[in-house]
Protein backbone atom coordinates (compact mmCIF):
# COMPACT_ATOMS: atom_id res chain seq x y z
CA UNK A 1 0.00 0.00 0.00
CA UNK A 2 3.08 2.70 0.50
CA UNK A 3 4.23 1.42 -2.81
CA UNK A 4 2.23 4.15 -4.31
CA UNK A 5 5.27 5.78 -5.92
CA UNK A 6 6.93 2.46 -7.23
CA UNK A 7 3.52 1.52 -8.76
CA UNK A 8 3.14 5.03 -10.25
CA UNK A 9 7.06 5.04 -11.62
CA UNK A 10 6.54 1.10 -13.14
CA UNK A 11 3.37 1.60 -15.29
CA UNK A 12 4.64 4.58 -16.63
CA UNK A 13 7.83 2.54 -17.54
CA UNK A 14 5.29 -0.03 -19.20
CA UNK A 15 3.57 2.83 -20.81
CA UNK A 16 6.29 3.53 -22.82
CA UNK A 17 7.13 0.13 -23.84
CA UNK A 18 3.62 -0.19 -25.08
CA UNK A 19 3.91 3.07 -26.72
CA UNK A 20 6.90 1.36 -28.69
CA UNK A 21 5.32 -1.10 -29.55
CA UNK A 22 2.22 0.63 -31.16
CA UNK A 23 -0.24 0.01 -28.25
CA UNK A 24 -1.09 3.62 -26.41
CA UNK A 25 -4.85 3.77 -27.39
CA UNK A 26 -5.96 3.87 -23.94
CA UNK A 27 -6.79 6.68 -21.91
CA UNK A 28 -3.91 7.65 -19.72
CA UNK A 29 -5.26 8.90 -16.83
CA UNK A 30 -7.61 6.09 -16.03
CA UNK A 31 -4.84 3.62 -16.16
CA UNK A 32 -2.75 5.60 -13.85
CA UNK A 33 -5.68 5.33 -11.42
CA UNK A 34 -5.86 1.29 -12.83
CA UNK A 35 -1.89 1.20 -11.62
CA UNK A 36 -2.63 1.88 -8.34
CA UNK A 37 -4.76 -1.51 -8.41
CA UNK A 38 -7.28 -2.91 -5.47
CA UNK A 39 -5.10 -0.48 -2.96
CA UNK A 40 -7.70 2.49 -3.87
CA UNK A 41 -10.28 0.47 -1.74
CA UNK A 42 -7.40 0.32 1.39
CA UNK A 43 -8.44 3.97 1.66
CA UNK A 44 -12.21 4.13 1.01
CA UNK A 45 -14.10 6.07 3.67
CA UNK A 46 -10.97 5.26 6.26
CA UNK A 47 -10.39 8.99 7.14
CA UNK A 48 -12.68 9.33 10.36
CA UNK A 49 -14.89 12.31 9.12
CA UNK A 50 -15.81 10.66 5.90
CA UNK A 51 -19.33 9.18 5.69
CA UNK A 52 -20.70 6.35 4.28
CA UNK A 53 -19.76 2.02 4.85
CA UNK A 54 -15.88 1.62 4.38
CA UNK A 55 -15.54 -0.92 1.41
CA UNK A 56 -11.85 -2.05 2.41
CA UNK A 57 -12.71 -5.57 1.80
CA UNK A 58 -13.04 -4.93 -2.03
CA UNK A 59 -9.11 -3.88 -1.88
CA UNK A 60 -8.11 -7.59 0.48
CA UNK A 61 -10.82 -9.74 -1.71
CA UNK A 62 -9.31 -8.39 -5.09
CA UNK A 63 -5.74 -9.21 -3.68
CA UNK A 64 -6.70 -12.55 -2.36
CA UNK A 65 -8.50 -13.92 -5.30
CA UNK A 66 -7.84 -15.56 -8.25
CA UNK A 67 -6.11 -12.86 -10.68
CA UNK A 68 -7.27 -15.40 -13.59
CA UNK A 69 -10.96 -14.75 -12.77
CA UNK A 70 -10.50 -11.33 -12.15
CA UNK A 71 -9.38 -10.30 -15.79
CA UNK A 72 -12.11 -12.71 -17.44
CA UNK A 73 -14.20 -10.56 -14.94
CA UNK A 74 -12.12 -6.93 -16.55
CA UNK A 75 -12.47 -9.00 -20.31
CA UNK A 76 -16.28 -8.83 -19.54
CA UNK A 77 -16.92 -5.41 -18.77
CA UNK A 78 -14.82 -4.40 -21.45
CA UNK A 79 -16.81 -6.47 -23.85
CA UNK A 80 -20.28 -5.17 -23.13
CA UNK A 81 -18.84 -1.47 -22.70
CA UNK A 82 -20.08 0.83 -25.83
CA UNK A 83 -19.56 4.66 -24.17
CA UNK A 84 -16.34 4.42 -22.51
CA UNK A 85 -14.34 1.84 -24.19
CA UNK A 86 -10.72 3.60 -24.14
CA UNK A 87 -11.45 4.66 -20.51
CA UNK A 88 -11.96 1.42 -19.06
CA UNK A 89 -9.12 -0.14 -21.54
CA UNK A 90 -6.73 2.27 -19.71
CA UNK A 91 -8.30 1.32 -15.86
CA UNK A 92 -7.30 -2.36 -17.50
CA UNK A 93 -4.19 -1.52 -18.56
CA UNK A 94 -3.18 0.44 -15.77
CA UNK A 95 -4.69 -3.03 -13.18
CA UNK A 96 -2.48 -5.34 -15.05
CA UNK A 97 0.74 -3.06 -14.38
CA UNK A 98 -0.22 -3.15 -10.74
CA UNK A 99 -0.89 -7.28 -10.48
CA UNK A 100 2.64 -7.42 -12.81
CA UNK A 101 4.57 -5.68 -9.99
CA UNK A 102 2.78 -7.16 -6.60
CA UNK A 103 3.33 -10.30 -7.66
CA UNK A 104 6.84 -10.00 -8.50
CA UNK A 105 7.75 -7.90 -5.34
CA UNK A 106 6.18 -9.57 -2.63
CA UNK A 107 7.44 -12.86 -2.36
CA UNK A 108 10.92 -10.88 -1.75
CA UNK A 109 8.85 -8.47 0.12
CA UNK A 110 7.57 -10.93 2.53
CA UNK A 111 11.16 -12.61 3.29
CA UNK A 112 12.72 -9.09 3.48
CA UNK A 113 10.65 -8.16 6.27
CA UNK A 114 11.57 -11.40 8.05
CA UNK A 115 15.06 -10.60 7.70
CA UNK A 116 14.37 -7.10 8.54
CA UNK A 117 12.54 -7.86 11.82
CA UNK A 118 15.76 -10.11 13.18
CA UNK A 119 17.85 -7.19 12.42
CA UNK A 120 15.65 -4.38 14.32
CA UNK A 121 13.38 -6.21 16.58
CA UNK A 122 12.73 -2.73 17.98
CA UNK A 123 11.45 -1.51 15.15
CA UNK A 124 7.96 -2.59 15.49
CA UNK A 125 5.45 -4.89 17.06
CA UNK A 126 3.37 -6.02 13.53
CA UNK A 127 4.75 -7.78 10.43
CA UNK A 128 2.71 -4.94 8.81
CA UNK A 129 5.03 -2.19 10.44
CA UNK A 130 7.85 -3.75 8.57
CA UNK A 131 6.29 -4.76 5.51
CA UNK A 132 5.41 -0.52 4.93
CA UNK A 133 8.94 0.57 6.15
CA UNK A 134 10.56 -1.65 3.38
CA UNK A 135 7.77 -0.46 0.42
CA UNK A 136 8.01 3.04 1.74
CA UNK A 137 12.27 3.17 1.58
CA UNK A 138 11.65 1.08 -1.80
CA UNK A 139 9.59 4.14 -3.04
CA UNK A 140 12.36 6.35 -2.10
CA UNK A 141 14.70 4.21 -3.79
CA UNK A 142 12.94 3.47 -7.39
CA UNK A 143 12.28 7.47 -7.77
CA UNK A 144 15.64 8.21 -7.54
CA UNK A 145 16.84 5.56 -9.80
CA UNK A 146 13.76 5.99 -12.39
CA UNK A 147 13.80 9.76 -12.63
CA UNK A 148 17.28 10.97 -10.32
CA UNK A 149 14.52 12.53 -7.77
CA UNK A 150 14.83 13.28 -4.46
CA UNK A 151 11.48 12.07 -2.48
CA UNK A 152 11.30 15.22 -0.76
CA UNK A 153 10.83 16.87 -3.79
CA UNK A 154 7.78 14.42 -5.16
CA UNK A 155 4.42 15.23 -3.94
CA UNK A 156 2.43 12.05 -3.43
CA UNK A 157 -0.80 12.92 -4.75
CA UNK A 158 0.98 13.75 -8.03
CA UNK A 159 1.07 9.66 -8.44
CA UNK A 160 -2.35 9.46 -8.64
CA UNK A 161 -4.74 11.51 -11.00
CA UNK A 162 -7.36 14.22 -9.87
CA UNK A 163 -11.19 13.51 -10.79
CA UNK A 164 -11.34 14.88 -14.65
CA UNK A 165 -13.85 14.33 -17.45
CA UNK A 166 -16.54 11.99 -14.50
CA UNK A 167 -13.40 9.09 -14.50
CA UNK A 168 -14.23 8.44 -10.36
CA UNK A 169 -17.69 7.80 -11.36
CA UNK A 170 -16.43 5.62 -14.11
CA UNK A 171 -14.27 3.54 -11.87
CA UNK A 172 -17.15 3.17 -9.74
CA UNK A 173 -19.44 2.27 -12.67
CA UNK A 174 -16.33 -0.32 -13.50
CA UNK A 175 -16.29 -1.84 -9.97
CA UNK A 176 -20.32 -2.26 -9.92
CA UNK A 177 -20.11 -4.59 -12.57
CA UNK A 178 -17.21 -6.76 -11.45
CA UNK A 179 -17.99 -7.00 -8.35
CA UNK A 180 -21.25 -8.07 -9.42
CA UNK A 181 -19.72 -10.76 -12.02
CA UNK A 182 -17.23 -11.80 -9.99
CA UNK A 183 -19.04 -11.78 -5.76
CA UNK A 184 -22.59 -11.04 -6.90
CA UNK A 185 -22.14 -8.49 -4.51
CA UNK A 186 -23.42 -4.95 -5.35
CA UNK A 187 -22.73 -1.67 -4.18
CA UNK A 188 -23.51 1.43 -5.65
CA UNK A 189 -21.41 3.25 -8.02
CA UNK A 190 -21.37 6.25 -6.00
CA UNK A 191 -20.14 4.61 -2.77
CA UNK A 192 -17.45 2.79 -5.13
CA UNK A 193 -16.76 5.91 -6.96
CA UNK A 194 -15.43 7.69 -3.71
CA UNK A 195 -12.25 5.30 -3.39
CA UNK A 196 -9.75 6.97 -5.50
CA UNK A 197 -10.27 10.34 -4.47
CA UNK A 198 -10.20 9.09 -0.74
CA UNK A 199 -6.54 7.68 -1.53
CA UNK A 200 -5.82 10.73 -3.12
CA UNK A 201 -7.00 12.53 0.09
CA UNK A 202 -4.94 10.02 2.31
CA UNK A 203 -2.22 10.80 0.17
CA UNK A 204 -2.07 14.62 1.05
CA UNK A 205 -1.83 13.49 4.40
CA UNK A 206 0.89 11.31 3.89
CA UNK A 207 3.37 13.66 1.78
CA UNK A 208 6.06 14.37 3.61
CA UNK A 209 7.96 16.87 2.22
CA UNK A 210 10.86 18.03 4.44
CA UNK A 211 9.96 15.55 6.53
CA UNK A 212 8.21 17.81 8.87
CA UNK A 213 4.77 15.82 9.99
CA UNK A 214 7.31 12.77 10.64
CA UNK A 215 9.73 14.67 13.05
CA UNK A 216 7.17 16.96 14.80
CA UNK A 217 3.65 14.85 14.47
CA UNK A 218 4.29 10.87 14.58
CA UNK A 219 7.04 9.88 16.03
CA UNK A 220 6.25 11.67 19.24
CA UNK A 221 3.15 10.40 19.48
CA UNK A 222 4.56 6.92 18.83
CA UNK A 223 6.50 6.97 22.11
CA UNK A 224 3.92 8.23 23.58
CA UNK A 225 1.20 5.28 22.55
CA UNK A 226 4.50 3.17 22.75
CA UNK A 227 3.08 1.29 19.55
CA UNK A 228 6.10 1.06 17.73
CA UNK A 229 6.51 2.94 14.45
CA UNK A 230 3.19 2.89 12.71
CA UNK A 231 2.48 5.77 11.29
CA UNK A 232 5.96 6.99 10.23
CA UNK A 233 6.38 3.30 8.29
CA UNK A 234 4.07 4.81 6.02
CA UNK A 235 6.06 7.50 5.28
CA UNK A 236 8.85 7.37 2.60
CA UNK A 237 12.47 8.04 4.27
CA UNK A 238 14.63 10.86 2.64
CA UNK A 239 18.00 8.58 3.93
CA UNK A 240 17.45 4.17 2.96
CA UNK A 241 20.81 4.04 3.83
CA UNK A 242 20.18 2.11 7.45
CA UNK A 243 19.36 -1.11 5.43
CA UNK A 244 19.78 -3.23 2.08
CA UNK A 245 16.28 -2.72 1.58
CA UNK A 246 16.38 -3.40 -2.79
CA UNK A 247 19.00 -6.96 -2.01
CA UNK A 248 21.58 -4.80 -3.71
CA UNK A 249 23.99 -7.20 -1.75
CA UNK A 250 22.63 -10.48 -3.84
CA UNK A 251 21.75 -12.60 -0.55
CA UNK A 252 19.80 -15.45 -1.23
CA UNK A 253 16.34 -15.35 -0.29
CA UNK A 254 12.94 -17.82 -1.05
CA UNK A 255 9.43 -17.46 -1.37
CA UNK A 256 7.65 -17.77 1.83
CA UNK A 257 4.82 -19.71 -0.01
CA UNK A 258 7.69 -22.08 -1.65
CA UNK A 259 10.88 -22.55 0.10
CA UNK A 260 12.64 -24.62 -2.49
CA UNK A 261 12.21 -21.30 -4.94
CA UNK A 262 15.65 -19.43 -4.04
CA UNK A 263 16.68 -16.50 -5.73
CA UNK A 264 19.67 -13.83 -5.40
CA UNK A 265 17.61 -11.10 -7.62
CA UNK A 266 17.69 -7.62 -6.59
CA UNK A 267 14.22 -5.47 -6.40
CA UNK A 268 15.79 -4.07 -9.22
CA UNK A 269 15.88 -6.89 -11.10
CA UNK A 270 12.50 -8.01 -9.74
CA UNK A 271 11.13 -4.81 -11.16
CA UNK A 272 12.61 -4.53 -14.66
CA UNK A 273 11.55 -8.34 -15.17
CA UNK A 274 8.15 -7.09 -14.10
CA UNK A 275 8.58 -4.53 -17.02
CA UNK A 276 8.42 -6.87 -19.56
CA UNK A 277 5.98 -9.28 -17.77
CA UNK A 278 3.24 -6.62 -17.84
CA UNK A 279 4.04 -5.67 -21.09
CA UNK A 280 3.64 -8.95 -22.05
CA UNK A 281 0.41 -9.67 -20.49
CA UNK A 282 -1.25 -6.49 -21.86
CA UNK A 283 -0.49 -7.34 -25.62
CA UNK A 284 -1.63 -10.51 -25.36
CA UNK A 285 -5.05 -9.60 -23.11
CA UNK A 286 -5.58 -7.02 -26.06
CA UNK A 287 -5.16 -9.66 -28.84
CA UNK A 288 -7.50 -11.63 -26.75
CA UNK A 289 -10.42 -9.22 -26.86
CA UNK A 290 -13.58 -10.10 -28.04
CA UNK A 291 -12.86 -13.77 -26.25
CA UNK A 292 -9.36 -15.51 -27.44
CA UNK A 293 -6.74 -16.76 -24.91
CA UNK A 294 -7.95 -17.29 -21.70
CA UNK A 295 -6.77 -15.15 -18.69
CA UNK A 296 -5.54 -18.49 -17.33
CA UNK A 297 -2.72 -19.12 -20.20
CA UNK A 298 -2.11 -15.18 -19.78
CA UNK A 299 -1.69 -14.50 -16.33
CA UNK A 300 -1.22 -18.08 -15.39
CA UNK A 301 -3.08 -17.49 -11.98
CA UNK A 302 -0.03 -16.38 -10.51
CA UNK A 303 -1.18 -15.27 -7.11
CA UNK A 304 -0.81 -11.34 -6.00
CA UNK A 305 1.50 -12.44 -3.11
CA UNK A 306 2.83 -15.34 -3.87
CA UNK A 307 4.09 -15.56 -7.80
CA UNK A 308 2.67 -18.67 -7.37
CA UNK A 309 -0.34 -20.95 -9.98
CA UNK A 310 -2.94 -21.01 -7.88
CA UNK A 311 -1.62 -19.96 -4.88
CA UNK A 312 -3.87 -17.35 -2.82
CA UNK A 313 -5.87 -16.93 0.14
CA UNK A 314 -9.65 -16.59 -1.59
CA UNK A 315 -11.84 -14.85 0.95
ZN1 LIG B 1 -1.51 -4.28 -4.56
Amino acid sequence: MPAVVTHYLFALRVFSRLKKSGLDDFDRDMALIGAQGPDIFFFHRVLPWKPGDSQTIVGRKLHRGSPARLFEGFRGVLNTERLQYKEVMGYVVGFFCHYALDRAAHPYIYWAQEKLSEDDPDYGTKPIQYHFRIESALDTMILRRETGRLISSFHLMSALPRDSGGRYRMVGRLYNDLLFRLYGMRIPVELLALAPGDMRHALFFLNDRGMLRQRLLFRPIEKLVRKGHFASSLMRPQDTSDWDYANEAHKEWSNPYDSLQKSTDSFYRLYDDAVAEAADMITEFVASLPMGKSMQEITQDRGFSSDLPGVYDEV
